[in-house]
């Protein structure tokens, strides 16, 4: 369910007419509901039990604005960076609902942590636990771990966002779980106290998970036998969305909340989880306008003046994106096929392939369909050109949350050194 709907002939953001911004803001812009927003985090976090902590994976959009809505409703944060970890405690999340995932986190990263207080580390390899056991010791701390587990499951989704396989970088191999366990039960300054996994992301079967989860709760009881004090289990994110454009409920959170309740519960323990894309991904959209209509000898180029540099996911991983217009086609409105492209001298800057949608003409706008996750967080300046403005919109409220960069704050940072001047 989201709140981009039309309303008289033209696509509104909540109760904010998206041609009205655009004149007001100009484009290409992405486009938040605090609405959405709010139901998709509310949904996912009532289908777990009081005392689980929803730490919102802020890789999949960490705008201040999004971040500070989500931090309102009660939401902790997965980071992973010392800057994400920044932006989350800018936003009012406390540090006891933070959670820092990651496979390379430096000294200072783990320094900034500490002193924040974060709820957990969920620490990736062997080294990694002994550098944080010196940090901590350096600063006279305990630092709360868990320690993330391969659990060599296929996750069934796109190559490049499967990360629960023996074959990815991410995680502790399931064959050395026990041993890095009693490596950390060993070190000063570290204190266990659970499991962390997280086998991917668009997951759209429950399987994958459940497997996962049997895996890593017969581990905490073999942990627990080893002396270890397992009481929390982070389940990672990765729950799915669907990327169409009609008002279909994300695959039902429910019954994964469900599922992870029911697996876990003998256990008696907390659940964490870190869900991005379920709670951003349909609560934004990126809208651009028609610059070009392009007519090709095998076919026609829409050419919109958003690009690659700031929508990656269908170059990246040959995403599908609803693409509309914001004014309301007509019935009578004839259908045509187009590549819908971006102005960018890639080949892969590409929106869609052969789409069938409503007559397009130059000066129409577009909405791109599911954009809030993975969307202007991997927004370049690719080709010189300033990514996109963002803006959350709540009821009739509208606020930009990034402007679009000036030319100069865009490669203004560059030097041309003194041994080329003149
Ligand atoms: C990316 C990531 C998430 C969020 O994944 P989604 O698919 O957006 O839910 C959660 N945890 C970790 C460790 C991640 O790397």
């Amino acid at each position: 369910m989201n709140h981009f709907q039309y309303i008289d002939g033209v696509l509104n953001a909540e109760q904010v007419e998206l041609s009205v911004l655009a004149e007001k803001v100009g484009t290409p812009f992405y486009c938040y509901s605090s609405a959405t927003l709010k139901r998709h985090y509310s949904v996912f976090a009532d289908s777990f039990p009081r005392g689980s902590l929803v730490a919102y994976s802020v890789k999949a959009n960490g705008n201040l604005g999004v971040l500070r809505t989500l931090a309102r409703l009660g939401a902790g944060a997965d980071v992973v960076s010392g800057g994400e970890l920044r932006k989350a405690l800018k936003a009012g999340v406390p540090g006891t609902k933070i959670v820092f995932s990651g496979v390379g986190k430096t000294r200072a990263e783990m320094k900034l942590a500490l002193e924040a207080g974060i709820h957990q580390f969920n620490v990736e390899s062997e080294p990694e636990l002994e550098a944080l056991s010196e940090v901590a010791q350096s600063l006279n701390r305990e630092a709360p771990v868990t320690i993330r587990v391969n659990p060599d499951v296929d996750a069934k989704t796109h190559a490049k966002i499967t990360t629960g396989t023996s074959e990815t970088k991410f995680g502790i191999p399931w064959s050395r779980a026990r041993a890095a366990y009693a490596l950390a039960g060993k070190l000063k300054g570290i204190q266990v106290v659970g499991i962390d996994v997280h086998i991917g992301s668009q997951i759209v079967d429950l399987e994958p998970f459940e497997t996962a989860f049997r895996k890593v709760v017969e581990l905490a009881y073999v942990l627990r036998a080893d002396g270890h004090a397992i009481s929390r289990l982070d389940l990672g994110g990765g729950l799915g969305v669907p990327y169409i454009t009609n008002n279909e409920p994300p695959p039902d959170p429910q019954a994964y909340g469900a599922m992870a309740t029911r697996v876990t519960k003998d256990l008696g323990v907390q659940l964490i989880l870190e869900p991005g894309r379920l709670i951003a991904a349909n609560a934004g959209i990126l809208v651009s306008r028609v610059l070009y209509v392009k007519q090709g000898e095998a076919k026609t180029f829409a050419i919109i003046d958003a690009a690659m540099n700031d929508l990656i996911r269908p170059a990246l991983y040959d995403s599908h994106h609803e693409i509309v217009r914001v004014n309301e086609p007509g019935l009578n409105t004839p259908r045509r096929k187009y590549d819908v492209v971006g102005p960018i001298c890639e080949t892969s800057d590409i929106f869609a392939a052969d789409r069938e949608m409503p007559e397009l003409k130059s000066g129409d706008l577009v909405a791109i369909l599911s954009a809030g996750a993975y969307g202007a967080v991997m927004s370049s300046a690719y080709n010189a050109r300033p990514p996109a403005a963002e803006v959350l919109v709540k009821g009739d409220l509208w606020s930009v949350v990034k402007p679009r960069l000036e030319d100069d704050a865009v490669f203004g940072s560059e030097r041309i050194p003194d041994w080329l001047q003149g």
